[in-house]
């Protein structure tokens, strides 16, 4: 396969300017990237859902003073995260305003993951702004107001998500816009990124369906059709003038180094963040996990502290170990830039150390007939 020549890729970026330094030799103390799931009620019903996110607000929500303690035991980490305050939709907290400030203040970057909903105004998005926000992830699934609004269960959501991007990248807000790739708009992957080049954004983040939640079994691509969406990626990577990267599809950056390997070891591998691996999630009511899509509970806040929790929890500790992976994972040439992705693996596997169940690449010397946990030495 011939790809042209990239100027702006990177399966690595932050949501905001200016970008965390961060090197593969913080894994093991802190995040890069911590997601706070600051409630679940949102006014979307996405047929993807995570969170199954709902209407109302749960009522064992951490409150506000809990929430200004979290913010406070996050800034603890030897090198302070990002801090992504997700849903639901957080602007369904009317608190918010209190809990960016106070991050702010207490020198985090700050990012925000809206529903385009009629809470979500340029007014708002400016005040959120003047604050310190550094800034704002969209969702966009479909290259038409049809499939975007069908995807998210509310017609409107597609023009509204639009106006909402090109405000805010108007008054400067950096802004990602997130799109989850699925068997029904694989084919709209050119269509979106031709959509998104005149809007000024920094980033588009190609999430990869993990059968979770709403998170539907059936929207999930064969393996083949990732390496097939990943070689659309990398060639669009090489003509838009935003950066793309994909979430959970490690497997891309295997697809990169096999691809273009001096743009892989200059850009695309430096900071192979993965589940648990420079990344944690913190729950609408404390519980904390590796990352939103791999539930497997590993502490509680306030009773544990973040810190501990994702230093020394188990869990977290086995993520970030390449030579526990299962399977082909476990024997791969890549293992230690990609890994596969933990969650996926615990949702088709109940296994968060299995190997990947939707990545075709095989590797040197690897039999698929061998035993589930085989490590073999590998042979290139
Ligand atoms: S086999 Fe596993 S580690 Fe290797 S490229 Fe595929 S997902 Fe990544």
């Amino acid at each position: 396969m011939t790809l042209p020549p990239g100027n702006q890729r990177t399966t690595l970026s932050f949501v905001s300017r200016p970008p965390i330094s961060y090197s593969p030799a913080d894994f093991g103390h802190s995040p890069l990237l911590v997601f706070w799931e600051l409630t679940r009620a949102c006014d979307l019903v996405c047929q993807h859902c995570r969170a199954c996110a709902q209407p109302t607000r749960h009522p064992n929500e951490l409150d506000t003073a809990t929430s200004l303690k979290l913010i406070d035991a996050i800034t603890l980490f030897p090198k302070p995260p990002m801090l992504i305050l997700t849903g639901g939709d957080p602007l369904k907290r009317d608190d918010l305003r209190q809990l960016v400030k106070h991050a702010v203040e207490r020198k985090l970057h700050v990012a925000l993951t809206p529903s385009a909903t009629p809470l979500l105004t340029l007014d708002a998005v400016r005040e959120l702004q003047d604050m310190g926000l550094a800034g704002l992830a969209m969702s966009l699934d479909g290259a038409t107001a049809a499939h975007h609004d069908t995807f998210r269960g509310v017609a409107g959501s597609y023009d509204r998500t639009l106006s909402i991007i090109q405000g805010a990248t108007a008054m400067g807000m950096h802004v990602q816009v997130n799109t989850t790739v699925t068997r029904s708009n694989f084919d709209q992957i050119e269509t979106m990124a031709e959509t998104l080049r005149p809007l000024g954004i920094g980033t588009w983040s190609v999430f990869f369906l993990v059968p979770v939640g709403r998170g539907l079994a059936t929207e999930r691509m064969s393996p083949e059709a990732y390496d097939l969406a990943f070689a659309k990626l990398w060639k669009l990577a090489g003509e838009m003038p935003y950066r793309i990267k994909t979430t959970e599809a490690p497997h891309y950056r295997r697809f990169v180094a096999q691809h273009a390997p001096e743009q892989a070891a200059r850009a695309v591998l430096s900071v192979p963040t993965n589940d648990g691996r420079g990344v944690m999630f913190v729950s609408h009511t404390g519980d904390i996990y590796p990352t939103g899509f791999l539930p497997k509970k590993c502490g509680k806040f306030p009773a544990d502290s973040p810190v501990d929790i994702y230093q020394n929890s188990p869990v977290f500790t086995e993520l970030r170990d390449p030579n526990r992976l299962k399977g082909k994972c476990g024997a791969c040439n890549f293992k230690t830039v990609c890994g596969g992705s933990r969650a996926r693996a615990y949702a088709v596997t109940r296994d968060y150390l299995a190997a990947e169940p939707d990545c075709a690449y095989i590797p040197p010397g690897w039999t698929p007939t061998g035993p589930a946990n085989q490590r073999l030495a590998l042979t290139s």
